[in-house]
């Protein structure tokens, strides 16, 4: 099409990362195409950033919700770089590679290597030799859940403790539920092409080393190929100097219209004669010829349901994990051990009821707290402990107390300089057995409803890099079809 067509407008409902990453997408991939589109965001909220925000308090800098994101899924990086905010990133610390596990009633370091592990006590003797017959183990295909992957691989013990407080970490979620080809696609991708995990590892390590050898030799080897840091798997930690809610300022502040905030969209209609129809809590309208919600799923439903029973049944059936986020700044003498690498994780059935405890200023030194102290976040609740959004502040904090007595040695009595609770009674998106095929159907029930998308953490990855990632995709998807 060219340029001298008439102007199209987009309406991205929902200003997180996801919306914002698309408007940001329409209009760079737009501009590519000389295309004329109008994008416009609409949000709820009266800021912008949904899952993201940042609070500075004397000194410190709380991350709410995400604390960073892998470099390894290159639509971020590239987002970053066309927002120019390269000066602004920071990495995760090498010593962030050490990572902990509360495990019979101490702080363990997990093993990084096959001689480590064998040596660890994280695991029983008989559970270590089960996950050593892993590359003996049958495969599958379809659906199953993460633990009936986990233990058909490696054994009920290993699935429990390292698979299961992973999967804390991430989806704040219970194994027994979550779908592992949706939840960990290039998990059952590995089985499927080495036939075992361990094999695919094997080849990923000599990958990686051939790589290395290459750029030794000045030889460039691509961003796809680079090895992954110290931080995390495949990838390295990443954030901004003033943490996350750089991103989302940076993405909103390039907008060619402002985001409307305060702006929650009620209703959703169809034109006559093609387009959307968006009404507004105020009673406003906005007209648009593509829509794209990148709102939760249980807010995209009472939008849905009007247009498509089905599909607003499909969407109202992913649910989310309820999540507590605890922010504790003190001076690390109250703290009776190093807070030495990233964190620590508390696989369920251990004793205590956290979640796990991130040690942000130990990830990014010198950005999360002032010199003279230090910052832990508490993460707690998840699809194990649904009611913790119902504890009041108090009893969050004791059993936050309790816990980390236990854990960290923190004396109960201890009164930290900060002490601040974020919560998310709908936190993370819980991708339970059948969401492959729930996203399938939803994809069947949107080619009767034309010019209408739906984005975000609920349906193609619950990380910002998922997010970012099928934004990119989608803005070219629209384009191709407005
Ligand atoms: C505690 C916590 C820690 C996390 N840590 C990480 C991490 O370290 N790394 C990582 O990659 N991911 C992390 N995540 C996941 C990450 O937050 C999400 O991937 C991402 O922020 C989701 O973005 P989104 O835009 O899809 O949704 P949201 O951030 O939920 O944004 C959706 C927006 O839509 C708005 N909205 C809803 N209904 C309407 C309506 N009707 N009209 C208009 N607007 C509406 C909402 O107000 C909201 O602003 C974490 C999540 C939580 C909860």
């Amino acid at each position: 099409m060219s340029s001298r067509s008439p102007s199209r407008q987009v309406v991205v409902v929902g200003g997180g990362i996801a919306g914002l990453a698309t408007a940001a997408q329409l209009e760079e991939q737009a501009a590519r195409r000389a295309r004329d589109v109008d994008v416009v965001v609409v949000e709820g909220a009266d800021r912008l950033g949904g899952n993201i925000q940042t609070d500075r308090v004397d000194g410190f800098t709380i991350e709410n919700g995400p604390n960073g994101f892998l470099d390894n899924v290159e639509a971020t990086p590239a987002l970053v770089r066309s927002l120019g905010l390269e000066d602004r990133v920071i990495q995760a610390d090498e010593s962030a590679a050490v990572r902990y596990l509360w495990r019979k009633a101490a702080l363990r370091r997990l093993p990084t290597g096959p001689v480590s592990f064998l040596r660890s006590p994280i695991l029983s003797l008989r559970g270590r030799l089960r996950l050593l017959s892993e590359p003996w183990m049958p495969t599958v295909s379809g659906d199953e859940t993460i633990y009936e992957f986990a233990r058909r691989r490696i054994g009920d013990e290993a699935a429990r403790v390292l698979v299961g407080s992973m999967v804390s970490g991430v989806f704040a979620g219970d194994i027994e539920r979550l779908s592992l080809p949706a939840a960990f696609p290039k998990m059952r991708a590995m089985e499927q092409e080495h036939g075992s995990l361990v094999r695919a590892m094997i080849a990923k390590m000599r990958a990686r080393r051939a790589v290395r050898k290459a750029e030794s030799r000045g030889e460039d080897v691509g961003e796809a190929t680079r090895p992954g840091g110290p931080a995390g798997p495949g990838g390295t930690l990443t954030s901004f100097a003033g943490g996350m809610q750089e991103l989302v300022q940076a993405a909103a502040s390039r907008l060619r219209k402002p985001a409307r905030t305060g702006w929650k969209i009620e209703h959703l209609a169809r034109r006559n004669g093609g387009g959307w129809h968006l009404g507004a809590r105020s009673g406003e309208v906005l007209e648009a010829d593509a829509v794209v919600l990148t709102v939760p799923s249980r807010h995209a439903t009472p939008l849905l349901s009007p247009l498509d029973s089905e599909l607003g049944e499909l969407t109202s059936a992913i649910g989310a994990a309820p999540i507590v986020v605890v922010a504790l700044g003190l001076e690390p003498s109250r703290i009776p051990r190093p807070l030495d690498g990233f964190g620590f994780l508390v696989p369920r059935g251990e004793g205590p009821r956290i979640l796990g405890c991130l040690w942000d200023s130990s990830i990014f030194p010198g950005h999360r707290a002032p010199e003279s102290k230090v910052l832990i976040r508490v993460m707690i609740g998840g699809a194990h402990d649904e009611e913790i959004c119902d504890l009041s502040d108090d009893e969050i904090l004791s059993e936050v107390r309790r816990d980390l007595a236990t854990t960290l040695g923190l004396p109960t009595d201890v009164r930290p300089d900060l002490e601040r609770i974020y919560r998310y009674p709908a936190g993370i998106s819980q991708y339970e057995i059948g969401h492959l095929q729930r996203l399938d159907a939803m994809n069947r029930r949107l080619t009767d409803l034309p010019g209408l998308w739906l984005g975000g953490s609920s349906y193609y990855g619950v990380a910002m890099n998922a997010c970012i990632a099928k934004a990119v995709e989608q803005a070219s998807e629209i384009l191709d079809w407005l």
